[in-house]
């Protein structure tokens, strides 16, 4: 029997599970309990398709070492006008904190994943506010919870026993005690757990969210989003009626027609409800540190993604300065990646521009940023192979744990090295 690690942290997802047993072995994780699916794979197979340092010479990727690539990565960043630091999701805040120190330094722009995500959350929450609680008080007090828009059965696994559907609260014992309702363009294995299906038309949550608005404040409505009158009012009477209600909502809301009009709707009704019972709200974030990138940027700059420095203090403009829309239109001449893998989900303009101008990519793994860069530098694996605070998606923080060695430096470590060298000591 190897070591045995307790009450790890998963940093995989924005649940943040933190009640994982990790067992390693001549230092392996050989086994894990609790973790889903997902975790089990990112724990047992860490050290499976590791980056090596390598920077590109004569077309091709060749090995090199980790001073070498550290050096080029500065080099790069010296000589640029205009760079862009990305991604920072997949990290532990402190690496964060440093990514911001260098974006500053550089006077480029920087911008986390949530661009492409919950960017709509956060702009919608800046214009209205947002009722909000702790994933504790969802497990003790919720006897309504909506998902809407999202996939937690397959997406964020245990999401339902953990805090929303069957877990033992102190108030709400179980499933038997909570009522479930899925609201979603299409079934999928969340509605299976739910007691009540709510299928709205592609691109309409803004008009459902509106209904349910002006049921709640007395009005009558039609069919609405191909969803029956009788089904809204329904619904409407459920939130109302409710002891504690929570939405919960993904990509489906911040992604499709609407985008930030669809939160602010959103935000509005829960605000609305609360004139009746408890209700709050909040975002299924993905990457297991999306939400501690808003909150580091914040603390430092003001704001939480889509940061330009070039005039020597901090502008804050989704749209100009998030990094599709920067890469799209050709306005950087390099690129810092950190712990995310734009090419995998960007358009294809934007990831086009990424293998124009030289891109440093900082990963654990090869990915298919690391194939189009100029400079990889390998790192250790946050919550794995280095420790570090992450916030979980209801903006909880939580120190990640290291289980093993890496062979690497951590994303701090790295970020440090290309600081100190850019200053020049
Ligand atoms: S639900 Fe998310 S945080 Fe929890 S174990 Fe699975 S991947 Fe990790």
């Amino acid at each position: 029997m190897g070591e045995v690690y307790k009450n790890v942290v998963c940093p995989f997802c924005g649940c943040l599970c933190d009640d994982l047993e990790v067992v390693v072995e001549n230092g392996k994780v050989v086994s894990t309990k609790n973790a889903c699916p997902i975790s089990k794979t990112k724990f047992l197979d860490h050290s499976k398709d590791r980056a090596k340092p390598q920077v590109r010479k004569d077309g091709k990727l060749i090995e090199v070492s980790m001073e070498e690539a550290i050096n080029k990565a500065a080099q790069i960043l010296k000589e640029s006008e205009f760079p862009l630091i990305y991604g920072l999701s997949s990290t532990e805040s402190d690496a964060q904190r440093l990514a911001v120190e260098l974006a500053e330094f550089i006077g480029g722009s920087i911008d986390s994943t949530a661009s492409t995500c919950h960017g709509p959350t956060i702009v919608a929450a800046q214009g209205c506010g947002a009722v909000k609680c702790t994933l504790g008080e969802v497990k003790n007090r919720a006897d309504l919870v909506i998902f809407w828009g999202c996939n937690p059965a397959e997406a964020h696994i245990r999401h339902s026993v953990r805090y929303s559907v069957t877990p033992q609260g102190m108030y709400v014992r179980g499933k038997k005690e909570r009522f479930i309702v899925h609201v979603d363009v299409r079934e999928t294995r969340t509605s299976r757990m739910a007691d009540m299906f709510v299928k709205v038309e592609p691109g309409k949550d803004y008009e459902l969210l509106s209904a349910l608005r002006a049921v709640i404040k007395g009005y009558e409505v039609g069919d609405v989003a191909g969803v029956p009158a009788e089904m809204i009012k329904q619904l409407a009477e459920r939130m109302k009626g409710c002891r504690f209600g929570i939405i919960f909502f993904g990509m489906g809301l911040t992604m499709s027609s609407g985008k930030h009009m669809n939160i602010d709707a959103a935000l509005r009704l829960v605000r609305d409800l609360n004139d009746h019972t408890k209700f709050t709200i909040t975002p299924m974030r993905g990457h297991f540190n999306v939400a501690g990138a808003g909150e580091v940027l914040t603390w430092i700059t003001g704001y939480p993604f889509a940061v330009n420095f070039s005039r020597g203090y901090p502008n804050y403009n989704p749209g100009e300065f998030s990094a599709v829309d920067l890469l799209f239109r050709g306005e950087c001449d390099a690129a810092l990646i950190l712990a995310s893998d734009p090419v995998a989900h960007f358009p294809i303009g934007a990831s086009q521009h990424l293998a124009k101008i030289p891109t440093v990519v900082i990963d654990p793994k090869v990915s298919l940023t690391s194939l189009i860069a100029e400079v990889v530098i390998p790192c250790a694996i946050a919550g794995i192979e280095s420790e570090g605070t992450a916030y979980r998606m209801d903006g909880v923080p939580l120190r990640l744990r290291k289980v093993v060695d890496s062979p690497y430096p951590t994303d701090r470590e790295i970020l440090e090295g290309i600081l100190r060298r850019m200053k020049g000591c």
